[in-house]
């Protein structure tokens, strides 16, 4: 029988929504004690407009995704021009041209032993193809079955799903919920070097130590490179790459790149590993791939990776996703790449960086903050305690900007496209809110 749905009375306020409070999840939620959730009408360039007009500069990108600003005029007429032509077809034994031209540009801006391409859904979804993929190519390169596990760093966040929830920080990830169905991998301590400072090579020691003594049961190493995101906006050394490298070499180990947040130019570079000069076995991208649009994710392998594969006991590589290479995500993942490329963008990232590190240096000053760094187009403030996120997010309403803290961090990553006024307002906005912390 048909469950009805029960009315709500309205909220009189109109940036709420009493309907969305009683039946909507929102991520990470409670139905019992939801978060406030802010309506929003319209979003355009660098400004989110909620329900009764207020603006909001945003500072989140949409959580990393929204590279080129709300409601991109270049990206709107790609979007249009491929739906009179077809929003979707499958992608078993049918191809398309924007399939095509996207993994053509993505070849060109990946690392130079990436030579296959698959398509995926989101970035938890990539996760999951690229451990697969690992198992597949270790189990039928060694001819040793057992070679299915992973080893990867703590701090670290891959997504939701259940294989990449398994490879998320132990404490901090989802790990004390879901107990021992949680498939066990390893864990080996956080580079504790910084992107910014000195190598200590004691960093690498863990590492080592783990793949000596399990190689013969890891079928990858899975990280990601140089900045780890939800887990704790961190930026670590180059050089932890470079030997992470190595030892993966010397004990037939794959290597994964999980570039979904730090991939389209978010460092400084196209891609993280850039400023490493490391390549890995296999890499996931997502987020800015659609600038925002649609949810799409891809992995790229190498030639060694998926022949190896298609030797293997299966001969296929094991997945087939029903929205594999959407013909709309892909012409819209073409048009923003394109639009990437039309710009400097090492220079742009480059100027943004140097206005989030100089708006936020006056906050390592205050007493709750922990730490202030800077990477590209992030920017962190690590406090000494947990943010009330809540409150924050009120505080960044009645000011005009959208910050939403994670933990102990208050961290910004804004459209490129954020003018330097609209930037400096969110960052001195925060700093204000920070302060009162
Ligand atoms: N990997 C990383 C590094 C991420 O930051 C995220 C998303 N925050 C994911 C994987 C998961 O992506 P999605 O939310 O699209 O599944």
């Amino acid at each position: 029988m048909k469950q009805e749905t029960s009315n709500p009375p309205e909220d009189p306020r109109p940036n709420f929504d009493s309907w969305d409070r009683e039946h909507l999840w929102h991520p990470y939620t409670s139905t019992l004690d939801p978060l406030p959730t802010y309506k929003v009408d319209s979003a355009e360039g660098c400004v989110i407009r909620l329900a009764d007009g207020t603006e909001l500069i945003d500072g989140m990108a949409s959580w990393w995704c929204v590279i080129h600003g709300y409601n991109n005029p270049a990206i709107n007429a790609a979007a249009e021009r491929q739906l009179r032509k077809t929003a979707h077809v499958m992608f078993g034994g049918l191809t398309h041209q924007p399939a095509v031209d996207l993994g053509r540009l993505l070849l060109e801006m990946a690392p130079p032993s990436m030579h296959n391409i698959f398509y995926a859904d989101s970035g938890s979804v990539a996760v999951e193809v690229a451990m697969k993929m690992a198992v597949q190519a270790a189990v039928a390169r060694s001819g040793n079955p057992g070679k299915t596990n992973f080893v990867t760093i703590r701090s670290g966040y891959h997504g939701d799903t259940w294989n990449a929830m398994s490879v998320c920080d132990p404490v901090t990830g989802m790990h004390s919920i879901f107990g021992s169905a949680l498939p066990v991998r390893f864990f080996v301590p956080q580079p504790r070097s910084r992107f910014d400072g000195e190598w200590n090579p004691a960093d690498i020691a863990p590492l080592r130590q783990t793949l000596e003594e399990h190689h013969q049961e890891i079928a990858a190493l899975i990280l990601e490179p140089i900045v780890q995101g939800a887990g704790g906006m961190w930026f670590y050394h180059t050089e932890y790459l470079r030997e992470a490298r190595r030892l993966c070499n010397e004990f037939g180990v794959y290597l994964i790149f999980d570039e979904i947040a730090s991939g389209f130019w978010r460092t400084g570079r196209r891609f993280a590993w850039e400023w490493a000069g490391v390549e890995p076995d296999i890499m996931c991208i997502g987020k800015g791939l659609t600038a925002g649009y649609l949810t799409m994710s891809a992995v790229l392998t190498t030639r060694e990776v998926a022949d190896t594969i298609s030797r293997g006991e299966a001969g296929v590589m094991m997945h087939g996703p029903t929205f594999m290479a959407n013909p709309l995500a892909c012409a819209i993942a073409v048009e923003s790449i394109r639009l990437l490329n039309s710009q400097d963008m090492e220079a742009r990232i480059a100027h943004l960086n140097a206005m989030i590190a100089e708006l936020l240096a006056p906050a390592a000053a205050l007493p709750g903050v922990a730490d202030v760094r800077s990477l590209g187009a992030i920017g962190v403030i690590e406090m000494k305690k947990p943010v009330d996120v809540g409150e924050f997010q009120k505080e960044c309403v009645r000011r005009g900007v959208w910050v939403r803290p994670f933990g102990r961090n208050v961290y910004v990553m804004p459209p490129y496209v954020i003018s330097d006024s609209q930037l400096r307002h969110l960052l001195q906005q925060t700093i204000e809110i920070v302060k009162t912390l």
